[in-house]
């Protein structure tokens, strides 16, 4: 029997998903140490989506799980957000906060560029930028709802995304950058020294289409 061959063994597997939009009923699951949700767990942002939510998360494996809020996630946002989060037994809930894995540092946040009022929406410009600039410098794997502007993040043929993300993803420089959003541009995008993720399950026609992704990190 040939021996088994530990260095080809991933230090971290990442299994990255967004916008469930309460249909997680139907979507399997790859096993990984890490589950990201990157937002968008409710479709009409009700407390009752978050628990069934957090009732699904209960039956997959992952040792950890890692959530945050888009702007379908109004519990998330509104005052007295602690019910949703409390809600959430089988994740790690993270707005503008970090924690570290393994030797891995991940942070998340659900702000985006406002549209049409939605939950953590914020004017483009400073205010966005001064929640960015809060990003730590030594972040491995950076979780957000929205792209940074310029990568995929097209609707129509118009980038939609983030100015001031995409500078503060250029000073961060992590090894993965997970997000969702915007549902025309599921997949990996590699540039520089960064892996780009739209993770998005749902398609634009908001017909859940999609397969989670899986990324290793080899060295963290
Ligand atoms: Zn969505």
């Amino acid at each position: 029997m040939a021996p088994i061959d530990n260095q080809n063994k991933p230090a971290l597997r990442l299994v990255c998903l967004s916008d469930l939009h309460d249909a997680q009923q139907t979507v399997s699951v790859p096993d990984g140490d890490v589950l990201i949700v990157a937002g968008d767990i409710c479709l009409e942002g009700r407390l009752a989506e978050v628990k069934r939510f957090d009732d699904w998360l209960g039956t997959l494996p992952h040792r950890c799980k890692l959530v945050i809020a888009g702007n379908h996630d109004w519990p998330f946002e509104i005052v007295g957000k602690g019910a949703a989060i409390n809600l959430l037994k089988n994740a790690i809930y993270l707005e503008d906060a970090g924690i570290e894995i393994n030797g891995v540092n991940f942070w998340g946040s659900p702000w985006q560029p406002e549209f049409c009022d939605w939950a953590f929406n914020l004017p483009r410009g400073p205010r966005l930028a001064e929640i960015w600039d809060g990003i730590p410098s030594n972040t491995d794997v950076l979780i957000t709802h929205t792209p940074p502007y310029g990568i995929l993040d097209e609707v129509f043929g118009e980038h939609v995304g983030c100015e001031a993300l995409a500078v503060a993803v250029q000073r961060v420089r992590p090894k993965f950058h997970v997000f969702g959003h915007i549902h025309e541009c599921h997949g990996v995008l590699k540039q520089g020294e960064t892996t780009y993720v739209n993770a998005s399950l749902h398609d634009e026609r908001f017909c859940l289409r999609h397969q989670p992704i899986v990324l290793d990190l080899q060295d963290p």
